[in-house]
């Protein structure tokens, strides 16, 4: 049998693929070498990390954040290991969630590694040695990414730890030093220290959360240090080594200088992901790549016909929200349609507390880029139902082209940012105006009014500052 679409990596952007595939007629397999399907975001990324950033939160308030509303409980005890298997469990749900939804799709599942042994044939070398090929009309290399590793840090995943290993501490560090301030780092950072951890940061640049707007990022930064967070901003770790019981990293300023020495016992290094592209026979095929990323056009389609790609192993940010539009844009194209990825409009939320979500163009893009705008910004402070709930911390900034009114970016800062976010998506989707947000009414008392006075704010008509 000749498969319409034989899809290499279950992740994100390939299971989403192959649903929409098999929703449009065609016949699809999917190779995984995983034992799971989902990827690195259920697996080991996104829902796990989700799981145990709600499950420390949850701890925190209730250590310290219940009493100011006249809710006195004993001193909450953490039992490590049930917060582990709440986020096992939830794993488990999600992935046995995409196993239905292939069954329900009959979609192929073919567990092993897959690579393109010729054009239209994918090889699965399978755990007992066995080797099969799949014969398809059309291949998708959806393989992901993999942890960026530094050099002189070798990770152990047990003390020197990748976020894999930092997903699945048996007990919580003392010290714990994360090597990267990208939204990675941050988030298990806030894990480990809502858990009891002394959490230092080294990162190379002079700021965190490279990419994401530099005012929301310092102000971010300083809510962190009040959490108790340290930061070595602008310092590199140089080697990291067996200390006595623990680890002892050197860092050494960025720019050059005198080499420092932190303590630890655990060393998270989150400096990135890289594409994961390794014995796929890419090279054989001529498939063109670019520092270890597929090259594709703007149809998913390689330098080799009949061979697509999507997700993190392509250009663009690494997020599972993008790979799984690019899974059914690539689907949808595949079956004669106009599958289409909107770019500029991919929301990223970093799921801290407070959170960060933003989509769009940053402020310091817009300065870059020359661009004349008008911002508006709106503080949680003057939300009423912030007060009820003490999340003050934070504001809403919208950015808007400063001829036309259309919104080119909207940043928030604040607690459940991440889900008010898509309002802003869908106005930008549809090319609307800060007005346009400023004149749709927004119910009371709501987090979300603040993003209608950010929009009040662009024509300096914000009611409640
Ligand atoms: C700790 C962490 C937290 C994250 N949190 C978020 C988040 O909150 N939100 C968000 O949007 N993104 C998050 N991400 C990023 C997100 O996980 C990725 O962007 C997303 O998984 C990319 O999807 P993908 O389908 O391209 O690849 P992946 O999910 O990496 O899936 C690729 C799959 O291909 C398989 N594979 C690779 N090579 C082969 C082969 N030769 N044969 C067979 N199978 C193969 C792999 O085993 C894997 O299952 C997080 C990542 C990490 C590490």
């Amino acid at each position: 049998m000749t498969y319409d679409l034989v899809v290499i990596g279950a992740g994100p952007g390939g299971y989403v693929c192959a649903i929409r595939a098999a929703q449009l007629g065609m016949k699809v397999a999917v190779v995984e070498k995983m034992k799971t399907l989902g990827g690195t975001c259920l697996n080991i990324g996104c829902i796990p990390s989700k799981a145990l950033l709600y499950a420390s939160e949850m701890f925190e308030e209730a250590a310290h954040g219940l009493a100011p509303l006249g809710v006195v409980v004993a001193a909450p005890k953490l039992d490590l290991a049930a917060m582990m298997k709440h986020k096992d469990d939830t794993v488990a749900a999600n992935v046995n969630g995409v196993a239905f939804l292939f069954k329900k799709n009959k979609i192929d599942s073919v567990f092993g590694e897959g690579f393109i042994a010729a054009p239209g044939k994918v090889g699965v070398k399978g755990e007992d040695g066995n080797q099969k090929t799949l014969e398809a009309k059309a291949i998708v290399i959806a393989t992901g990414s993999d942890v960026a590793r530094l050099p002189g840090v070798e990770i152990d995943e047990k003390t020197v730890v990748s976020s894999t290993g930092a997903l699945s501490l048996p007990k919580v560090p003392k010290k714990l030093i994360v090597v990267g301030a990208g939204v990675i780092g941050l988030e298990l950072g806030s894990v480990w220290r809502r858990l009891g951890a002394e959490v230092t940061v080294v990162e190379f640049l002079d700021r965190i959360l490279p990419g994401m707007d530099s005012e929301v990022a310092k102000s971010f930064q300083r809510l962190l240090e009040k959490q108790g967070f340290a930061f070595h901003l602008a310092h590199k770790v140089a080697k990291v080594e067996k200390a006595g019981g623990g680890l002892k990293a050197t860092i050494e300023p960025a720019a050059g200088g005198d080499a420092n020495t932190i303590e630890a016992d655990v060393v998270l290094v989150a400096i990135g992901r890289r594409p994961f592209t390794q014995n796929l026979g890419l090279e054989a095929l001529g498939v063109k790549m670019d520092r270890g990323m597929v090259i594709v056009d703007d149809h998913f389609a390689t330098s080799a016909p009949g061979v697509y790609a999507i997700g993190d192993v392509i250009r663009g940010p690494m997020l599972a929200h993008k790979a799984e539009d690019e899974g059914v844009a690539l689907a949808e194209l595949l079956a004669g349609q106009a599958g289409h990825v909107n770019y500029g409009v991919i929301p990223g939320v970093v799921y801290t507390n407070p959170e960060i979500a933003s989509v769009g163009k940053t402020e310091d893009e817009l300065k870059a880029e020359g661009v004349a705008y008008k911002v508006g910004k709106f503080p949680f402070t003057a939300n009423g139902r912030a007060r009820a709930m003490r999340h003050t911390d934070g504001f809403v900034k919208i950015l808007a082209d400063a001829a036309t009114d259309r919104v080119l970016g909207a940043h928030i800062l604040g607690f459940g940012a991440g889900e008010m976010i898509h309002e802003a998506a869908v106005l930008m989707e549809f090319g609307g105006s800060s007005e346009d947000l400023a004149r749709t009414c927004h119910a009371h008392p709501t987090m979300s009014e603040a993003v209608k006075e950010a929009a009040l704010a662009v024509a300096k008509r914000a009611i409640h500052v």
